[in-house]
């Protein structure tokens, strides 16, 4: 869901942190000597260790501190999993095509792209008339749209109603299906922005990529287009690596892949990606969890559907413990995990104020979700939805279970017999099986899943006319089969449990770690105060892609020696430790181009550490720097970047060495 856009701004040149993003190597569109593929990225040395590093906080944040099975599952996947699974039929979104250039576009983006296009341009219209008033007029009424001289359309104003519409529309736009979107591209001419064409009515398109397995072609496969499908295939192992105790959950992180309709938003929107899932298996009748209390008091900005339905985009500000209490989230484990995933962003760099959750729309929710809330992070395309948060109920392991007549439930010993009573079907061996030959198993399998209501149905009919029908379908010997009272006993009898046997429901929070990747460094980006040319990223040190510069002051060669020796100290210690020693480009400069690889500290050697053995540490945001010796600067970046001693505190101990010079020669 993007909301109007002129909420959403961030103070980010986007044309000039994508400069920035290039240069520095964080990412670049894949095999670009070939003029690259759209939605496909490599990643430099930059961006690679950023996502390395957010993996890494990802794995300790969830995967250890909650004692979660991590596994590595196969990304080729055989077609009847994801038949089974659902995503053959329902994997899909909407797109329409130009009429004339026959170029693809997705139907809701399309949709939400013009409206908020013809509402920034009432925007604009109702500020120009409000100016005019004073002289000279840009708005018109009505809705038409105006030319301007020169070819760049004026800004139109819409009629109030009609504005109105468009933000109710924006607000719920996810809610529309095929059909749904439709209707709006016909009743508000929406064409193709580019070109001005009409579109085609929205057509289903499936995003997974397909191939075959083997050299024979008949084995179809899919590349995954979610790590989730693996997690569950191994659910009764896992179970049982767990010593059969529930709750748990798994992870995995790993490679996915969709073959999105038209990817145009950078590493928000591409066609493979990695995603961290876990997999929370929990107790229908139970969806607590032990930890939820730790999580209870954090305030969270939530948007629930009722909101959005009512046209509306303001989050309301609520504590966890209260949202679950008053039934905004569904239950405890949800709740837990909305907590974490807020705690997680947070603590990587999201600002909070750019967070919000929102709750997933009926139609939008994925085929096999009953309740789904989004952690959406601002960036300047809008809210963007980083992780997902679905409430997948029993779906897949019911399906799976059913496609494979596997077991995959859990059984739980009972402290307390269940005593019940239950009307129950037997066959009369000596008549059921000769009477029915190979029919026999399957007919007994039909009459003994069925429901209560239906066997009582069977029973009567067997008293009152001596004999009953059983249809069989979806089997190798299906047909009509003649039932006699000679064959079953059908009676109520009490049953007595010591084992209760369920399939568990699966909370499944999702990460796109390229999304928060991209997410985080616009909220890390700024340019200094006094010199918009010095664009810094300002990332902790835990996330940034790395810790500690090296520099010599100049290219004396004096220098080599203490250089290496403070690297390889760094390094000792666990701190990885980057030299720039081009001795071509200004100490200033070298420092500037390490502000734009987000590096938080840097070492120099100058002139003085010949004759004292001290050197100078320098902190990226605040540009300030201290004098110590090496040994004593070296166990302090250790403490800065694990963060058991903040800059602010090194400040109030060390005098500041006067940076002028050095900051200025770029
Ligand atoms: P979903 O299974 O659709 O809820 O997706 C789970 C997460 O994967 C989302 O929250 C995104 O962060 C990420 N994701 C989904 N599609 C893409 C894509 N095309 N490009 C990048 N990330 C994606």
């Amino acid at each position: 869901l993007v909301p109007l856009m002129s909420e959403s701004k961030l103070n980010v040149d986007r044309a000039a942190l994508e400069q920035l993003l290039q240069k520095r190597f964080f990412f670049t569109p894949s095999f670009g000597i070939y003029e690259g593929v759209k939605g496909l990225y490599d990643y430099g040395p930059t961006g690679t260790a950023l996502q390395q590093n957010l993996i890494n906080l990802w794995r300790q944040h969830f995967v250890i501190e909650e004692d979660m099975l991590e596994v590595d599952c196969a990304i080729i996947t055989p077609s009847k999993v994801l038949e089974t699974s659902g995503h053959v039929a329902k994997f899909a979104d909407w797109m329409c095509r130009d009429t004339v250039s026959h170029d693809f576009r997705r139907a809701d983006h399309l949709v939400e792209e013009v409206l908020e296009a013809r509402l920034e341009s009432d925007a604009l219209a109702r500020k120009m008339a409000d100016v005019s008033l004073a002289g000279g007029a840009a708005a018109d009424a009505g809705g038409k749209k105006g030319k301007k001289k020169g070819g760049a359309p004026a800004p139109t104003k819409l009629d109030d109603a009609v504005a109105e519409e468009y933000r109710n529309i924006l607000a719920q736009i996810d809610n529309f299906d095929g059909d749904g979107l439709g209707e709006l591209i016909t009743k508000y001419d929406i064409r193709n922005p580019e070109t001005g064409n009409a579109v085609t009515p929205p057509a289903a398109f499936n995003l997974m990529f397909e191939s075959s397995i083997g050299p024979t072609g008949t084995l179809k496969g899919f590349l995954r287009p979610e790590t989730a499908q693996g997690q569950f295939m191994n659910f009764s192992r896992l179970l049982e690596f767990n010593n059969q105790k529930m709750p748990f959950a798994s992870a995995m992180v790993g490679r996915s892949f969709r073959n999105e309709i038209s990817p145009r938003s950078g590493l928000l929107r591409v066609r493979e990606f990695t995603m961290a899932e876990i997999e929370h298996y929990v107790d229908p009748l139970n969806k607590d969890h032990q930890r939820f209390e730790e999580v209870a008091g954090i305030k969270l900005p939530l948007l629930p559907g009722t909101v959005q339905l009512e046209g509306k985009t303001t989050p309301i500000q609520m504590t966890i413990g209260d949202a679950v209490e008053k039934g905004v989230v569904d239950n405890k484990t949800l709740g837990y995990f909305l907590g974490r995933i807020y705690l997680y962003l947070t603590a990587i760099g999201i600002k909070s104020e750019m967070l919000r959750f929102r709750q997933h729309l009926n139609n939008e929710m994925a085929h096999y979700a009953c309740d789904c809330w989004d952690a959406e992070i601002k960036t300047t395309y809008g809210w963007i939805e980083c992780v997902g948060c679905a409430d997948r109920s029993a779906y897949d392991l019911r399906v799976h279970a059913a496609a494979t007549k596997k077991k995959l439930c859990v059984r739980e010993n009972l402290s307390e017999p269940r005593v019940f009573e239950k009307l129950e079907c037997e066959p009369n061996s000596k008549v059921f099986g000769p009477r029915l030959k190979r029919a026999a198993k399957p007919v007994l399998e039909h009459l003994q899943t069925l429901p209560e209501e239906t066997l009582e149905a069977v029973s009567a009919a067997l008293a009152k006319d001596g004999k009953a029908t059983v249809t069989l379908s979806g089997t190798a010997v299906d047909g009509d089969y003649e039932i006699t009272p000679d064959m079953v006993t059908i009676e109520r009898r009490t049953i007595t449990e010591h084992v209760r046997e369920y399939t568990p429901n699966v909370i499944e929070p999702s990460f796109g770690i390229g999304r928060i990747l991209y997410a985080l460094i616009e909220h890390s980006y700024s340019v200094r105060a006094d010199d918009e040319q010095r664009a810094v990223l300002s990332f902790n040190a835990a996330v940034a892609p790395f810790k500690c510069l090296v520099l010599p002051l100049s290219g004396h060669a004096s220098f080599e020696k203490p250089l290496r020796d403070a690297a390889r100290r760094l390094r000792a210690v666990g701190v990885p430790a980057r030299v720039d020693d081009a001795a071509s480009a200004s100490i200033g400069r070298r420092y500037a181009r390490n502000d734009e690889l987000g590096t938080p500290f840097a070492i120099t050697v100058d002139f003085q550490t010949a004759q004292d053995g001290t050197v100078t540490l320098r902190e990226r945001d605040t540009t300030k720097q201290i004098r110590g010796t090496l040994d004593e600067i070296v166990q302090l970046v250790k403490n800065l970047v694990n963060g058991e001693i903040t800059w602010e505190v090194v400040l109030t101990k060390y005098e500041l060495v006067n940076t002028a010079a050095s900051e200025n020669d770029a």
